[in-house]
C-alpha cells in the first residue's frame, strides 16, 4: 500500500499571519514553526514531551489562582477550531497562551514562547527545591537536559 501524505506532514497555515508554517523536528517531537512571524504549534502531548511536566496545562491551571478562559482571537491551526486564552504565570512572568480545546494543541506566539520557557525553567528549579526536601525516589520527568533540547529547537536569529 503506498503511503499518501498524512494530515501530520502537510504544512499547517500561520493562524497570525497565514504563511505556510515550517516543521521542526527533535527527538521528541515536530513543532510547527512560523518563520515570518516566529509562532509555533504544538500538537496535543508535543510541549510536554519536549519541556516535562512544567508544561501540562493542568498543572499551569493549578499554580495559577487567576485561571480564567477566555475566547482568543485566533482559530487552531491544526482542527479550526476557536482557541482559547489560557492565562500562565510564576511570579512577575505573566503570558496568555492559546489553548484548542478541540484537540488539545497549542499556539505560542513568538515572544510567548520565551516567557513560557522562562516559567518552566523556574518550575524545574521549585521541582528540584521540593525533590531535595522530600527525597523522593521517583525518576523525574523533567529536567535541564530536556529544556535545552527545547531551546536547542529555537535558535535565536543573530
Ligand atoms: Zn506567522
Ligand atoms: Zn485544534
Amino acid at each position: 500500500m503506498a503511503d499518501p501524505p498524512t494530515r501530520e506532514d502537510a504544512p499547517l497555515q500561520c493562524p497570525r499571519c497565514i504563511s505556510k508554517m515550517r516543521k521542526q523536528r527533535s527527538s521528541r517531537a515536530v513543532i510547527d514553526h512560523c518563520d515570518k512571524c516566529d509562532g509555533n504549534f504544538f500538537d496535543e502531548g508535543e510541549m510536554l514531551a519536549v519541556l516535562g511536566k512544567s508544561a501540562d496545562p493542568e498543572i499551569w491551571a493549578r499554580s495559577n489562582r487567576k485561571f480564567t478562559p477566555s475566547a482568543s482571537d485566533i482559530n487552531c491551526p491544526r482542527c479550526h477550531a476557536r482557541m482559547v486564552l489560557h492565562p500562565l504565570a510564576h511570579g512577575d512572568i505573566e503570558v496568555d497562551i492559546d489553548f484548542c480545546p478541540s484537540c488539545g494543541g497549542i499556539w505560542l506566539d513568538g515572544g510567548e514562547l520565551d516567557a513560557v520557557m522562562r516559567i518552566g525553567a523556574r518550575q524545574l528549579a521549585d521541582a528540584s527545591r521540593t525533590k531535595k526536601k522530600s527525597a523522593s525516589k521517583a525518576a523525574p520527568d523533567s529536567g535541564p537536559a530536556l529544556l535545552g533540547e527545547f531551546l536547542s529547537l529555537f535558535p535565536k536569529p543573530k
